[in-house]
């Protein structure tokens, strides 16, 4: 029997009220696994909670739980960032923390990324270990099955997304998978070293590969505040991760290109002969305009598609930091 050490990597903004009881809740996860008696291994949690620059007391909540850890020989390490970065940038940290050690300098054997509303429920960790004992795999993900909740239209574009992604990107998204899971030390550690700045989980999560296994959960309402979710930054995360994995666009616009030209070949070809046998004809006038103004159209439109791409590299380019830490309890 082992002894594995799991961190429990949580991103937060604005969670004041949930921290505690997200808390209470896994530690409930561990006591009752620790006496279920039911588990090859035996597990050791701590936590790294990541304040990703919020505003209301969610660096107190959790200042306050790493004092109530040290009580309970938890270790429960924290970093706070100096603005809001966004959760790429908190999962991040939270890995590649979790990556480093937080505790005496030995790193984790396993990791676990939940959301601090409590929408993934702790007692699916109970879950994860045991298929991950069962099958060896080095992943264990959370995929909802029903969004119960969620406004039907958001619902709709989710699916479509999904399938634009699956269809043109060569990594392969699971529908309403969610960035709850359970990874093995050599995931996590190649995710950590997953040189992008600008990152979407759901594809490297995908793009690292690794052995899978899927457990399934009803959809379940945050415990409170809101989701910071707005159609508007939805839909720019459903593009930014469409853009960093797919470069299908850009092959589209240029075949494209290739169909027109050949067309405009074969046309040309057609009046030059048709002159040739009947004469000039009257010119056209409307349709001249029509096929300039369709095309101008067409190459702004290519040119703004190719100005995406060249803006992210543009950024990546600069390699910035993906976020910028405060404070920390980790020692260096
Ligand atoms: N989150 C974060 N930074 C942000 C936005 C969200 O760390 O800029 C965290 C948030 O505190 C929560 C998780 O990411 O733990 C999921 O956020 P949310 O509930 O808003 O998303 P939803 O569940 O609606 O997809
Ligand atoms: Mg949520």
């Amino acid at each position: 029997m082992d002894n594995k050490r799991i961190d429990i990597i949580v991103p937060c903004y604005n969670e004041e009220q949930n921290i505690e009881v997200l808390y209470e809740a896994v530690q409930a996860v561990e006591t009752q696994i620790a006496q279920s008696g039911e588990y090859r291994d035996s597990y050791d949690f701590s936590y790294i909670f990541i304040d990703d620059g919020s505003t209301d007391g969610t660096l107190e909540q959790i200042k306050r739980i790493a004092d109530r850890g040290a009580e309970e020989l938890t270790a429960v390490k924290y970093i706070s960032f100096s603005r809001n970065f966004g959760k790429e940038a908190a999962i991040f940290a939270g890995l590649k923390a979790s990556v480093k050690g937080t505790k005496g300098g030995r790193p984790a054997d396993l990791a676990v990324l939940i959301d601090a509303d409590l929408q993934h429920p702790p007692q699916l960790i109970e879950e994860m270990l045991k298929k991950m004992e069962e099958t060896d795999c080095d992943s264990v993900a959370a995929r909802r099955v029903s969004r119960k909740g969620e406004p039907k239209i958001r619902s709709a574009f989710a699916r479509l997304f999904y399938k634009l992604m699956n269809r043109y990107c060569e990594i392969e998204i699971v529908d309403g998978a969610v960035d709850f899971r359970l990874m093995a030390h050599r995931m996590v550690k190649a995710i950590a070293e997953m040189p992008e700045t600008q990152r979407f989980s759901k594809g490297i999560f995908a793009w690292v590969g690794f052995d899978t296994e899927w457990i399934e959960f009803e959809n379940v309402k945050r415990l409170s505040g809101e989701s910071k979710w707005t159609v508007w930054s939805l839909t720019k995360y459903a593009i930014d991760g469409f853009i960093d994995f797919a470069d299908s666009p850009l092959k589209f616009a240029g075949a494209f290109g290739g169909i027109i030209a050949a067309g405009s070949a074969l046309y040309f070809i057609i009046e030059i002969i048709k002159t040739i046998v009947m004469g000039k004809d009257t010119p056209g006038y409307a349709s001249t305009i029509c096929l300039i103004l369709f095309f101008g159209g067409v190459i702004i439109a290519i040119l703004g598609l190719i100005g995406e791409y060249i803006g992210r590299m543009y950024l990546e380019t600069k390699g910035r930091p993906v976020y910028v830490e405060k404070e920390s309890n980790i020692e260096e």
